[in-house]
């Protein structure tokens, strides 16, 4: 079995981020520059957004932050994401998820200009990326995909299976992989809740990508021996032996399912860390479009 090792991935693609970026600010009036709204203060969306921080600091990407209260309204909302679309100093920002239950997540999407929803959440950008027209690709998927080529894990006539249909993971996740080109020309499979029979189908998956949002849910007896493993799930469980009183699992268990694959993402320091890179991979590319024009 090899470990895909998302964390040093992603510290690669950071290198190679932080290189360009100066190569780049070096005749440019200003480098790129990445805004994050997050509205309450959700302790794992506090976390996600301070790692995106820490990562943009990392590669010389400026970073800023915009903290909305809980009972922040649509309109309050909406008049900072029509200024961000307007400032030219921003290339890109992302609104972070979940958004108190008051506020319609999908129309504040909607609401970001495509050129900077870094995020690839518009459906400007879901569209494009079915087309398979270059386009901001959701930061996961993108970083799934980058995963399996940096580990020249070969796609083309295998079975992949994705558990999960949700928009930012298993659907696109889905798409990208039946495209042609590489990663891609997979034959996909997309269970969701109302599959039966689910272990029919892993069982048949050469590649197996798991974002079913259960911990440990899949299990050796759900695994072909040789499968490439993709574990997209994260959740805290309380762990006494552990400082923090918990410990990170994914939605595979990583014990057992490790000794039948091939290849296996672990959790943690497998897809998290490249959903971050992604992002930077799309802030960049946003920047790199302000250049040209
Ligand atoms: P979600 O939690 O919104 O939805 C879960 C999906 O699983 C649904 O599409 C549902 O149809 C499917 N499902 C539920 N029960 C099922 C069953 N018994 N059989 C088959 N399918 C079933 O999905 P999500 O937002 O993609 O998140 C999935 C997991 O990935 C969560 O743990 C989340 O925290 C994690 N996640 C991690 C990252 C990262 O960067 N590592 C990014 C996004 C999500």
């Amino acid at each position: 079995m090899k470990l895909i090792d998302g964390k040093l991935i992603s510290e690669q693609i950071k290198k190679e981020i932080a290189t360009e970026v100066a190569q780049l600010i070096d005749n440019a009036p200003r480098g790129p520059h990445l805004a994050a709204i997050i509205v309450g203060s959700d302790p794992a969306s506090m976390t996600y957004v301070a790692a995106k921080e820490r990562a943009c600091k990392s590669v010389g990407i400026t970073s800023s932050v915009y903290n909305l209260a809980e009972q922040t309204t649509e309109k309050e909302l909406m008049q900072l994401i029509d200024f961000l679309n307007e400032d030219s100093e921003v290339d890109g920002f992302i609104v972070q998820l979940p958004l108190p239950t008051h506020l319609d997540e999908q129309k504040v999407i909607n609401a970001i200009k495509p050129e900077k929803d870094v995020d690839g959440f518009h459906p400007i950008n879901l569209g494009k990326m079915v087309l398979g027209i270059d386009t901001m690709v959701s930061a996961t998927p993108n970083g799934i995909l980058e995963l399996l080529s940096r580990y020249k894990i070969e796609t083309a006539g295998k079975h992949c299976v994705v558990i999960g249909r949700s928009n930012i993971v298993g659907t696109p996740v889905s798409i990208l992989l039946s495209r042609k080109g590489y990663p891609g020309n997979a034959t996909v499979t997309l269970c969701h809740s109302q599959t039966p029979k689910l272990a029919d189908y892993t069982l048949a998956a050469d590649i197996l990508i798991v974002a079913i949002g259960k911990p440990e849910f899949v299990d050796e007896s759900m695994v072909k021996p040789g499968a490439v493993i993709i574990d997209v799930g994260i959740h805290r469980i309380d762990d006494s032996a552990k400082s923090s009183g918990y410990r990170l699992v994914g939605d595979v268990d990583f014990n057992s399912v490790s000794k039948k694959a091939s290849y296996i993402s672990p959790v943690p320091g497998g897809v998290g860390p490249m959903t971050i890179a992604a992002l930077l991979m799309n802030t960049l590319k946003a920047y790199k479009k302000t250049q040209i024009n």
